[in-house]
Parts: structure tokens; C-alpha cells; sequence
């Protein structure tokens, strides 16, 4: 079982100090403990592996030695830490939607809460911010997909591009463009193919509506449950594809919001949005601090 980081870490060092005087090697001893629970929460060893030297330097500089409460002062120092590698945007929720209408490419694996996360973002973008959206779905492998998306357009009351059976993605996404200039919307969402894993055909169809629609913000969703495989599809995507943002799913599980950190530490992009649950309403902007606290316990 995964013991709560902060005790853990201040058990550690305080433990310590009973002893007498904290040596250099106590310390050391002790941020072994930081990177297993680092590991547990899901966070890549590269990542832990620097994320504990980067504590070590900044615990070293602080004389955390010389502490009376060197078990707080660790536990500031990890979170504080853990904030300055999740931090991102300034303002992760703003999207670039101006100039309307305003594409905004969705992508990423079957399963991973894409559509989701579509007709989510699409009612925060009706309800706060009042736009006109369009959302359409690419998904021509899967028509119960499509429908899916059609269903959850109905119950946000946002609207979606009727399905022409038979249509490639390509042609679907040109469709949507001009149903979106046409029609007076602001942004129009597209809802691209997912598959189990990343493959050619994903990565070239993709391709090939990104370029037909030029995307404002290209979204990839991950699953945030999926750990260091999540950190994997990210980077492929962003290789492929370009991504200028990520969202992660299911942060409402159990999972210790590792990967939110190696995420941001491994690909460079910004984690825009957590998905909080299967309700339309349960997505939020992604919180540096929330998700520190989440990994600390
Ligand atoms: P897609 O195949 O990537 O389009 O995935 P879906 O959007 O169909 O989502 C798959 C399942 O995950 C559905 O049952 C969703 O309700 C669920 N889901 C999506 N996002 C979240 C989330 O943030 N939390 C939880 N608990 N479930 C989610």
C-alpha cells in the first residue's frame, strides 16, 4: 500500500534527528525514500532520479541539517519542488480560439476519454465563455462512437455536424469548417479516431485532417491512470502530430498523479485540463499545486 509521501518524509527526517545531528548521508539516506514513493506514485525513474537531486541541492542549501523540524522543512522543499516542475501556462484553461471559427483538434488512444473530454470542454466553452461550438466526430471506423458524440451533443445542447455515412475524416473535417464559417460558430471541435495503440494509419490520419484544419489547440487526452504508458503515447503524438496541450483523464482515481509529473518533465507540453470524472461538469484546469499535494499525500 502506498503510505501517505508527506508522513513518510517527515518520518524519515525527524526520525533522524532523534539520533542527534542530521549528517549530509542521513540525508541522503532519506531522499532514497522520496524517489521510491516517487516510483509508486508513477513518477519514470529519469524523472525521480533528478527530481531527488534537485531536492538534494535545495535541501543542502537550506541547512535542513540544522533544522528542528527537518521533516517539515523536507516536505516544503519536495513540494515546492514538484509545483516548479508542474508549472506550465500561466494560464492552462485559456484556449486559442480567437478568430472564429476557431478549430481545436482532439486526439489520443481509444479508451483514453477523448470524446469525453470533447463534448466536456465543448460545454465549458457554452457555459463560461458563451461560444458557439461544433463539435464533430472523425471516429468512420466506429459509427457507435459517432453516435456517442451526437448523444452528448443533445444532452450539453451543443451542436454537432450530422453524420454522412460513408465520409473519410478528411472530408469530415472540411465539412465541419464550413458548416462552422457558414453557420456562425466560434470554434468547431473535431473528435479524430482512436485506436488501442498508436499506429500509421492513426498517426497519417490525423495528419491529414491537421493539416486540412489548421488547429488553433491540438489536444491530445491520456488516460492519467495509465502512468508512464500515458508519458509514452504523449511523446509519440507530440513527434507525430505537434500537440500544443494535454489532458488527463481520470484523475479521480486512485492514481497517485505521477504521471502528471513526468508528463510535463518528459515532453515539455503543458497539462491543460484533468478530467475529474464521467459527468459532463467534471473537468477543471490543471492545478499545479492540487496535483503536488495529490503526489505528496
Ligand atoms: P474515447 O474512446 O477516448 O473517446 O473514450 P470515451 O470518451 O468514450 O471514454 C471512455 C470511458 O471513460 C467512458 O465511460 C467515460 O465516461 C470515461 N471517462 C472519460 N473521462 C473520464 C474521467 O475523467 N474520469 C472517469 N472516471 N471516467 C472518465
Amino acid at each position: 500500500m502506498f503510505e501517505n509521501l508527506s508522513e513518510r518524509l517527515s518520518g524519515v527526517f525527524d526520525r533522524l534527528t532523534k539520533q542527534g545531528a542530521l549528517s549530509e548521508e542521513d540525508v541522503k539516506t532519506a531522499l532514497r525514500e522520496v524517489r521510491v514513493a516517487l516510483l509508486e506514485a508513477d513518477v519514470s525513474l529519469p524523472v525521480a532520479r533528478d527530481f531527488v537531486k534537485r531536492v538534494q541541492e535545495a535541501a543542502t542549501g537550506q541547512a535542513v541539517t540544522k533544522s528542528v523540524t527537518p521533516g517539515q522543512q523536507v516536505v516544503k522543499i519536495v513540494h515546492d519542488a514538484l509545483v516548479d516542475t508542474l508549472t506550465g501556462d500561466a494560464d492552462p484553461g485559456a484556449l486559442k480560439i480567437d478568430s472564429p471559427p476557431a478549430p481545436i483538434l482532439m486526439v489520443g488512444l481509444q479508451g483514453s476519454g477523448k470524446t469525453t473530454t470533447t463534448a466536456k470542454l465543448a460545454k465549458r466553452l457554452k457555459d463560461r465563455e458563451g461560444k458557439r461550438v461544433l463539435m464533430a466526430s472523425l471516429d468512420t471506423n466506429r459509427p457507435a462512437a459517432m453516435e456517442q458524440l451526437a448523444i452528448l451533443g443533445t444532452q450539453i445542447g451543443v451542436d454537432t455536424l450530422p453524420i454522412v455515412k460513408g465520409e473519410d475524416p478528411v472530408t469530415i473535417a472540411r465539412r465541419a469548417k464550413t458548416q462552422a464559417s457558414l453557420g456562425g460558430y466560434d470554434v468547431y471541435m473535431l473528435d479524430t479516431a482512436g485506436r488501442l495503440h498508436i499506429d500509421q494509419e492513426l498517426i497519417a490520419q490525423a495528419a491529414a485532417v491537421r493539416d486540412v484544419a489548421n488547429p488553433r489547440e491540438t489536444l491530445l487526452v491520456v488516460d492519467g491512470l495509465t502512468g508512464q504508458d500515458a508519458v509514452n503515447v504523449a511523446t509519440e503524438f507530440d513527434d507525430k502530430i505537434g500537440v500544443t496541450g494535454v489532458v488527463l483523464t481520470r484523475m479521480d482515481g486512485d492514481g497517485r498523479g505521477g504521471a502528471a509529473l513526468s508528463m510535463r518533465a518528459v515532453t515539455g507540453k503543458p497539462i491543460r485540463f484533468v478530467g475529474l470524472g464521467e459527468k459532463m461538469d467534471a473537468i477543471e484546469t490543471f492545478e499545479p499545486e492540487r496535483i503536488a499535494g495529490r503526489i505528496l499525500g
